[in-house]
């Protein structure tokens, strides 16, 4: 079975998690553009990080045998410094437009104050005028209400729910998402509420229409193998095969293809992995020998699962 991770910060993950992703079968992942764990002082910042998940990290991908595809938008938490906020809004159409990027996003409510949601509706409305599809990150706090208001205001102000994902849902919010029509994400994070077992319960009694599941591991604590270890929960437990196709892969796949940037073929087709391509000049070896050809793994036993 081949897994896609449609919500992964690579950008802080190592060399190793992608080795243990490719062996579990993930082949392609989506980064979404979000903050740092500390708030940016200034525009550059943004400006370097935005052409790092379109360029270096997408490379650095492609040399383990994954695709790469980002969104790019201003987060929430940093939407509350206006100086800031304003002068991104500035920069986001020249990334909007870049190869390998599929969505707005992750945009949306943290606090859900006046000045998240001016954000919020200035990026639903570039959204618009780039024709582009948009991917929400729902508040941890008040989730339901957050939400709720997220796609009330996307519908209000002219998105259609089908090119509009829903991202950290849980049994609170999932109908209200499948009902209006909009796709619903799940992250699942390890030793946590929203874990791989609840979700196997979540398929079970909403099937696997319009969702799916993802790991959003970042620089805390999370795993990089969530959706391939759902997968194998779903499987243990006898969810059917076809809605752990969906929910795994399938899903992600038809959501975010709508962008025109991301296509099956792109791994199904994929060239082999040459390890001697550099990067403006970089490689991500250090001295190791370079693998080229198939993508070849060096990844521990127990991370090669039972999915082929
Ligand atoms: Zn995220």
């Amino acid at each position: 079975m081949r897994f896609i991770d449609p919500h992964i910060h690579m950008s802080s993950r190592t060399t190793d998690d992608y080795e243990r992703m490719k062996a579990a079968g993930i082949v392609a992942v989506i980064e979404p553009a979000f903050w740092l764990g500390q708030p940016r002082t200034n525009v550059g910042s943004y400006i370097d990080y935005l052409s790092s998940i379109v360029g270096w990290e997408r490379f650095r991908a492609s040399q383990f045998g994954i695709r790469h595809y980002c969104t790019i938008g201003l987060n929430s938490k940093e939407a509350n410094n206006e100086a800031l906020a304003e002068a991104v809004l500035d920069i986001l159409p020249r990334y909007l437009a870049k190869e390998g990027v599929v969505a707005v996003g992750e945009i949306g409510y943290d606090d859900g104050s006046a000045i998240e949601d001016k954000y919020y509706r200035a990026q639903i409305q570039l959204a618009l005028e780039y024709d582009m599809l948009v991917m929400v990150h729902t508040p941890h706090r008040d989730k339901k209400a957050g939400t709720v208001r997220s796609m009330a205001v996307a519908l209000e102000m002219g998105m259609a729910p089908g090119r509009v994902i829903i991202d950290h849902n849980n049994e609170e919010t999932v109908r209200d998402v499948l009902d209006r029509g909009f796709w619903a994400g799940f992250t699942l994070y390890p030793n946590t509420k929203m874990g791989s077992e609840r979700m196997v319960e979540v398929v079970r009694q909403y099937g696997s229409e319009r969702i799916f599941v993802d790991s959003s591991a970042d620089w805390g604590v999370s795993d990089p193998l969530a959706v391939p270890k759902t997968a194998r929960l779903m499987v243990e437990r006898g969810i059917p095969q076809k809605d752990v196709e969906a929910t795994c892969y399938g899903n992600a796949l038809a959501a975010y293809a709508q962008s025109g940037q991301m296509l099956e073929s792109h791994w199904l087709a994929a060239e082999s992995v040459d390890q001697r391509t550099m990067f403006e000049g970089n490689s991500v070896l250090r001295g190791q020998d370079p693998r080229v050809g198939a993508p070849q793994v060096r990844a521990e036993p127990a991370d090669a699962m039972a999915f082929k």
